[in-house]
């Protein structure tokens, strides 16, 4: 029998941003091992298949990694169809791409479906865009929070142009405020703190790099979230500002 895992993004929380090819993988699946980000809503399309939590909801301690690897290439091996539900895209902070090397390597085959970051999905669900001609021609998405404490170059990323999108960073306010500030980001630079992006209790939080912090603190900002940072995060305020721009339009911004 013929050994398939699907590595599935489940996108942000909201059920509708699923994508069409992640509803066949589910109406496929045999067997879906759920990670604690995903909506279990979305477990609608596929009603008859097993369903494995692999995350830390309730409480409990995270599944570890090996044995999640060897949950996919047991199913894998008995020609189960096996999908790995993971929130966002499987391939943005997800281990989309360990897994499915880990996999290949053992002749299991493997098929990545794309799922909406939770970075763009917040951005979005807030109204920023995260690229806007004349105000930012990039968007970097970091996560705070290394397994090595290696450290990220934020020199060059508080000069670099672009909006940060950064992951997992509440528990990092701290560091990252420091951080850009010391490699030379404006200090009023506009920041959005974005709490449960795209479900009903999305919270969003306005600040800039000086305050974050206190801000975040002062509203009890909670994980999920994704901070955005960059002048694209105050742009419907600069909409707003504009009194001579039409109702409907970013395009007639010019900073
Ligand atoms: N693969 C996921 C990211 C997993 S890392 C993706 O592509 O979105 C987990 C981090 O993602 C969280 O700490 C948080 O920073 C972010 N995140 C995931 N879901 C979120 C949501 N609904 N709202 C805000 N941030 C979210």
């Amino acid at each position: 029998m013929s050994a398939k895992v699907w590595l599935v993004g489940a996108g942000p929380g909201d059920p509708e941003l699923l994508t069409l090819k992640a509803v066949r993988a589910l109406r496929e699946a045999h067997v879906v091992l759920i990670d604690d980000l995903v909506n279990d809503a979305v477990l609608e399309h596929c009603p008859g298949a097993r369903i494995i939590p692999v995350g830390k909801r309730g409480g409990c301690r995270s599944t570890p990694q090996a044995f999640i690897h060897r949950l996919m290439l047991r199913y894998a091996r008995q020609g189960k169809c096996v999908v790995r539900l993971k929130g966002g895209d499987p391939c943005i902070f997800g281990r989309g791409g360990e897994e499915a090397q880990w996999l290949r390597e053992r002749g299991v085959e493997v098929e990545l479906v794309n799922g909406i970051t939770a970075g763009l999905a917040g951005a979005t669900q807030c109204d920023i865009p995260l690229t806007l001609r004349g105000v930012a021609r990039g968007v970097t998405l970091v996560t705070a929070h290394t397994q090595d404490d290696s450290s990220l170059n934020w020199q060059a990323l508080a000069q670099g142009g672009t909006t940060l999108v950064i992951y997992m960073g509440v528990a990092k306010l701290s560091e990252i405020r420091e951080q850009l500030l010391a490699g030379a980001m404006a200090a009023d630079t506009p920041v959005a703190m974005i709490e449960n992006a795209s479900l009903p209790h999305q919270r969003e939080c306005r600040s800039n790099l000086m305050a974050m912090e206190d801000d975040a603190c002062a509203f009890e900002l909670k994980s999920p979230a994704i901070l955005v940072i960059g002048a694209v995060a105050a742009c419907d305020e600069i909409k707003r500002s504009q009194p001579s721009a039409a109702p409907t339009r970013v395009r007639h911004l010019s900073l």
